[in-house]
C-alpha cells in the first residue's frame, strides 16, 4: 500500500506532423531520425551506468533489451522506408511502425508476449521525444518529489529504480498488465504498483490525496478516516512482518504439534535457485524445463539440457530436485514450431505428455540429459499433463532405454530415478487408484486442476472470479488424490500457486499435505503460517471442510481454523 499525494503525468501526445515530405526534405528528415535514435540510445546507456544497487542486473536486463530494439535493424528499417518511400515525416513514420508492432503483439494469445507490447511503445515513445526536444518524460518524472504517487498511463521499467530512488511512493498506470516487465519489477522493487486503473487519468486531480493498495488493485481517492486506518494498521503490520520473516530463515517448518512439513520451490532461474538455498527450502519440488524451449528458434540438445540440469542439481547441494519433463503446449507455445499452432483448443490439445509421446526423439533426449544429471545428485522426474496410466508405463518404458543406453555407453547414473505425474487433470485425480501403481510419486497441479475441473481458462481476466480454487469439487479432487497416494505409500506434494497463497495453507494441511513446493519468494511467509498452525486440529476438520456446500461455507471455516 501507499498513500501520497497524486502527481498526473499525462500522456505525452506528441506532434505528429502528417504533411507529406517533398523529395528534397526526405534525406534531412532520415538525417533527423538517426539523431534521434541515437540520443535514445545514449540517454539508455546513461541510464545504465548510473545504476548500481541490488536491481542493477535486472534493471540493466530492461534497459538492454530496449538497446536491442532501437539497434534492430527490422523495426528500424520499417520507419526509414516509410520515410523514403512513403514520403512520412518521422513522426508519423514512427506513429505507424508502432500501430504496426502493437496490432501484432495484441494478437497474441500468450498474456506475457501480449504485454510485450508495452516495451515497443517504451522505445517509440522515446525516439518521440528526442525528435521533438522535448525534455524527456523520464527527466520531467524524476521531478517529483517525495511523497508523490504517479499516475500515468505507461511506465517503463528503466524509469521505475530511479523514480524508487526519488522517492516516489508507488504508481498507478491506466494500462498493463500483472506479467508486464514493469509489474514484475516493481514487486521485486516493493514499489506498490496498481495497474489497468482505465480511469485513474481522468478522475484524479493534481495533489489529490490518493491511497493505493496493490495487493488487491485498489486506488482510493480522498481516503476517508477508515481508509487511512486501513493504512496504518498495513504499515505497522508490514514493518512487523519484515523483522519476523528474517528470523525464519533457519527456523525449522513444524506445526505447533510438531509436525514437520517440508517446503520445497518451484525454480526456473539460478536466482530462484540461490534464494532457495539461502531460505532453507527442503530442495526443488518443480523445474520448469518449458523456459529452456521458450523464444528460441532452435531446440535445446542434450548437452545444453544436461548443463542446465546439472548446475540446478548442483546448485541445491544434495537437495532433491525435481525436473519436470516438457509441459510445452497451451499458452506456453515455442519457437521451434514443436507445438501445433492450428488447434482449435489449445488447453485441451498436444500439451505436455501428449506431445512428448509424440516427439519419441524429443523426450529421449531430454530423459537422457536428465538422467545424466541425476549423478550429480538426487532427481526425481515428474511428467505433466497426464491423463491414464498408459501414457506413464510408455514414459517409464523410454526411460529404461534411456538409462540402459546410457549405461552401455559407459555414463555412470543411478539405478533408480523416481517417476511421478502432475495430477492437474481430473480425469487423473478421479482414476488415480487404477494408475498409482505405475507412479513413484504424485505432484498436484492445481493451477491446472482449478482451469480443467471448473472449464475456466486460467489467463482469461474476465472469468478471474469463476477461477476457484475453494471451489467445493476443486477440494475433492484434491482430497482424493491426498488420500489414494498416501493409501498407496506414495510421497504427494501440491505445487501448484496455491501452495504459495498462506490463505490456503491451512486448508492443504487440513486435507493432510505435508509436503509444498512454491515461489521461494513466498516460502518464509508460508513457513511463518505453518508454525502457526496445529495439524492435528486442522485434520479433525477436514470433514466439515469438504462437506461444506460453498465456497462461503469453506471459507468461514476456514478463517475459524486459522485464528483458533
Ligand atoms: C500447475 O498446473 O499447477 C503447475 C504447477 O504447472 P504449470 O503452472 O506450469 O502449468
Ligand atoms: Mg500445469
Amino acid at each position: 500500500m501507499a498513500l501520497g499525494r497524486a502527481r498526473l503525468e499525462q500522456p505525452s501526445r506528441y506532434l505528429v506532423d502528417e504533411r507529406p515530405l517533398a523529395e528534397g526534405e526526405v534525406e534531412e528528415e532520415l538525417e533527423r531520425l538517426r539523431r534521434a535514435i541515437l540520443a535514445a540510445r545514449e540517454e539508455l546507456q546513461d541510464l545504465r551506468d548510473k545504476l548500481h544497487g541490488t536491481m542493477a542486473r535486472e534493471v540493466a536486463e530492461f534497459i538492454d533489451a530496449h538497446s536491442l530494439m532501437l539497434a534492430d535493424r527490422e523495426l528500424t528499417a520499417g520507419i526509414y522506408d516509410l520515410i523514403r518511400k512513403g514520403r512520412y515525416r518521422a513522426s508519423a513514420a514512427l506513429q505507424m511502425q508502432r500501430d504496426r508492432l502493437v496490432a501484432v503483439f495484441e494478437a497474441m494469445d500468450d498474456p506475457y508476449l501480449r504485454s510485450r507490447k508495452e516495451d515497443i511503445e517504451h522505445v517509440i515513445a522515446r525516439v518521440q521525444a528526442g525528435l521533438v526536444r522535448e525534455s524527456s518524460r523520464e527527466e520531467r518524472r524524476l521531478a517529483a518529489r517525495v511523497g508523490e504517487i504517479l499516475i500515468s498511463d505507461t511506465v517503463a521499467p528503466s524509469e521505475l529504480v530511479p523514480l524508487a530512488e526519488r522517492g516516489v511512493l508507488g504508481v498507478v498506470l491506466t494500462s498493463g498488465s500483472q506479467v508486464s516487465h514493469s509489474a514484475i519489477l516493481a514487486r521485486s522493487l516493493r514499489l506498490p504498483m496498481v495497474v489497468a486503473a482505465h480511469e485513474a487519468l481522468a478522475q484524479i486531480q493534481d495533489d489529490d490525496l490518493v491511497l493505493i493498495d496493490g495487493e488487491h488493485g485498489e486506488v482510493v481517492v480522498h481516503p476517508a478516516a477508515p481508509d487511512i486506518a486501513r493504512y496504518r494498521a498495513w504499515q505497522r503490520e508490514n514493518a512487523q512482518k519484515g523483522k519476523r520473516l528474517a528470523l525464519l530463515r533457519e527456523a525449522d517448518t513444524r506445526t505447533r504439534d510438531g509436525v514437520a512439513i517440508a517446503l520445497h520451490a518451484n525454480a526456473e532461474s539460478t536466482e530462484d535457485v540461490a534464494q532457495a538455498r539461502a531460505l532453507g527450502a527442503a530442495g526443488v519440488g518443480l523445474y520448469r524445463t518449458e523456459f529452456l524451449f521458450l523464444q528460441r528458434k532452435e531446440l535445446p540438445g542434450e548437452e545444453e539440457q544436461f548443463l542446465a540440469y546439472r548446475d540446478l542439481v548442483l546448485g541445491m547441494g544434495g537437495l532433491p530436485v525435481t525436473i519436470r519433463t516438457l509441459d510445452l503446449g497451451a499458452d506456453k507455445a515455442d519457437a521451434s514450431g514443436l507445438v501445433l499452432d492450428d488447434e482449435e483448443n489449445p488447453a485441451l490439445g498436444v500439451r505436455g505428455v501428449r506431445l512428448s509421446l509424440r516427439r519419441p526423439q524429443l523426450l529421449s533426449m531430454q530423459l537422457r540429459a536428465i538422467l545424466r544429471a541425476a549423478s550429480y545428485g538426487p532427481v526425481r522426474i515428474l511428467v505433466p499433463m497426464v491423463c491414464a496410466a498408459e501414457e506413464m508405463v510408455a514414459v517409464r518404458r523410454m526411460l529404461a532405454e534411456c538409462a540402459r543406453d546410457l549405461r552401455s555407453a559407459g555414463y555412470e547414473i543411478p539405478w533408480q530415478v523416481e517417476l511421478g505425474a502432475m495430477i492437474e487433470v481430473p480425469a487423473a485425480a478421479i482414476a488415480l487408484t487404477g494408475m498409482i501403481r505405475a507412479l513413484d510419486f504424485v505432484a498436484i497441479g492445481t493451477n491446472d486442476l482449478v482451469q480443467y475441473t471448473l472449464a475456466v481458462d486460467r489467463n482469461n481476466d474476465q472469468l478471474a472470479n469463476l477461477y476457484d480454487p475453494l471451489h467445493p469439487a476443486v477440494l475433492k479432487l484434491i482430497a482424493h488424490t491426498i488420500a489414494v497416494a498416501q493409501r498407496a505409500r506414495r510421497r504427494v506434494t501440491l505445487c501448484g500457486e496455491m501452495a504459495g497463497d498462506r490463505r490456503y495453507t491451512a486448508l492443504l494441511l487440513a486435507l493432510g499435505l505435508t509436503d509444498l513446493s512454491m515461489h521461494p519468494g513466498v516460502l518464509l511467509e508460508v513457513r511463518e503460517e505453518i508454525n502457526a498452525l496445529d495439524f492435528g486440529a486442522l485434520r479433525a476438520h477436514a470433514r466439515t471442510l469438504l462437506r461444506a456446500p460453498t465456497r462461503e461455507r469453506i471459507g468461514r471455516t476456514l478463517d475459524k481454523l486459522r485464528r483458533a
